[in-house]
């Protein structure tokens, strides 16, 4: 197997290389040549446990990884960063199924690729006899900076450096990212918001006087985001591990097919189910939940994408996103692999904001379905699921399920049902609470509201965020939003 760029189909390269590599020559996201099937395996597969469905996936696609190399990054990942050693649960609500994805160290479903892809990066660099030290840089609303510096604290040969906005992110995520550990790791604090990090890091990446600089220093930049393909393989194995489990608990049949629902943003998560699915994995329909920002729910009913549009803040803030990256890997794939047609329709996108999908390619999205919630409809589902069921979900799972409750009544579908929980309640802790009671809580700090959501809950606050704030800060940059540069020289003494 090798990959090939989703804008020119005659770049060919070895896994270890797109990972390290990121982003094609033409601009354009690694996608694998071929998608092995792997339907006639399940039979064999209904009794692995996380870590043995990992490696079994995982080594159809690393192809240039040994099976040592692949063993060791699942050991140093799924075997010893989740708590109570269960990487994923599956919740049965109702008639329907949560699959919790948040039982890692930052609990946000972004550890699930988090965790592993550090060490795919760090044997990658080992394979291609790079003599050199990875700067990834990385800007961040909140959950994947914290999930990117977890994963790659103290991993030999990479360090890693992360901008958040100073006053755009919660007081929790704050702290979370500034008491971070490992010798490697860097937290700046920017004047400015998240678009003002975001772009101030892409221009970092432009910066050909600076790259050079590096260069000489004996460092390459590298990225966290979820267009590496590094981090999009790893989240194929809890699409088949759920179907699986739904199978052992005697819910469904082997090849019975199944519906997944997924709260979506940059398209990453729910790609990969795609993918499962073209794996033979028996899926009926992937649903697209959106919120507010509902240009993907338009995107799947019109075929246009059109991101000329005022981007809304929500209580869902990891969906609150105009563009989709991996979406252009689905393009890739519904266009039958033509590189020529998706170049044209980002090209489109990049000068016009939007583009239109010819009918044909229409015609290969049936697998999909899409709808949209709004804040009022996150708020009352939360409401609701806690009242009927006494089951609590963080507002993105909630986008999701309301979604699913879309579907339902459309469609009289009563297909078995997965709906993917991205995040601990705990982590969205103040519209959880006033969701289920009712009640606005203004006076109250952040770390007060969680003491009291796990009091009128009874349930515990998980480890991760429990003693915070008895951490010590160690990150107290704040630089200037076109001071980013001064940082990271700071920080690698170049
Ligand atoms: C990142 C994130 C999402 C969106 O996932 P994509 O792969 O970007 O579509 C949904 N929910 C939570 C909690 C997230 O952190």
């Amino acid at each position: 197997m090798h990959y090939i760029s989703t804008r020119d189909n005659k770049e060919k390269i070895t896994c270890s290389q797109a990972i390290i590599k990121g982003i094609s020559n033409s601009g354009g996201l690694y996608v694998p040549n071929e998608f092995p099937n792997i339907e006639d395996d399940l039979i064999n597969l209904i009794n692995s446990t996380y870590s043995e469905l990992a490696y079994f996936i995982l080594s159809k696609f690393l192809s240039d990884f040994t099976e040592n190399e692949i063993r060791l990054c699942i050991k140093n990942s799924y075997d010893t960063k989740f708590s109570n050693g269960d990487v994923s649960f599956l919740k049965k609500v109702e008639n329907s199924f949560f699959l919790e994805l948040y039982h890692g160290p930052t609990l946000a479903f972004k550890d699930m690729a988090l965790t592993i892809m550090p060490h795919l990066l760090q044997t990658s660099i080992k394979k291609n006899n790079l003599n050199k030290e990875i700067l990834i840089l990385t800007a961040t609303s909140g959950d994947t900076g914290k999930a990117a510096l977890e994963g790659f604290k103290d991993i030999e040969n990479i360090k890693i450096i992360v901008f958040f906005p100073e006053d755009g992110v919660s007081p929790i995520q704050k702290l979370q990212m500034k008491t971070q550990e490992g010798k490697n790791t860097c937290v700046v604090g920017i004047n400015g918001n998240f678009d003002d990090a975001q772009s101030a890091v892409k221009n970092i990446f432009a910066d050909k006087d600076f790259n050079k600089l590096l260069d000489n220093n004996n460092y390459l930049l590298s990225s966290a985001n979820s267009i590496n393909i590094g981090r999009l393989l790893p989240q194929i194995i809890y699409y088949f591990h759920s179907y699986l489990k739904l199978i052992k608990d005697g819910e469904i049949k082997l090849f019975d097919k199944i519906n997944f629902v997924v709260p979506t943003g940059n398209f990453g998560n729910i790609l990969a189910g795609y993918y499962a699915k073209q794996m033979g994995l028996p899926v009926n329909k992937l649903i697209c939940a959106s919120n507010d920002n509902n240009i993907l729910y338009d995107f799947f009913t019109t075929g246009e994408y059109n991101k000329n549009r005022n981007l809304k803040l929500t209580t869902s803030p990891s969906m609150d996103i105009l563009i989709s990256s991996n979406l252009e890997r689905l393009l890739f794939e519904i266009s039958d692999r033509n590189s020529d047609i998706v170049s044209k329709l980002l090209d489109k996108l990049n000068t016009k904001g939007r583009y239109e999908i010819p009918e044909y390619m229409k015609a290969n999205l049936n697998c999909f379905y899409s709808e949209f919630s709004n804040e009022k409809e996150v708020e009352f589902t939360i409401n609701k699921i806690y009242k009927n069921f006494n089951y609590l979900i963080d507002t993105h799972t909630a986008v999701a399920y309301n979604c699913y409750e879309k579907y339902k009544n459309d469609t009289l579908d009563n297909t078995k049902t997965v709906i993917v929980s991205t995040a601990s309640p705990f982590k969205f802790s103040r519209d959880v609470l006033e969701s289920i009671t009712n009640t606005s809580y203004p006076t109250l700090n952040d770390f007060e509201i969680l003491n009291k959501l796990s009091e009128v809950t009874n349930i515990d606050i998980p480890s991760p965020i429990k003693n915070l704030n008895k951490k010590e800060v160690v990150h107290n940059n704040l630089f200037e939003k076109d001071e980013l540069k001064v940082a990271i020289k700071n920080f690698l003494k170049v």
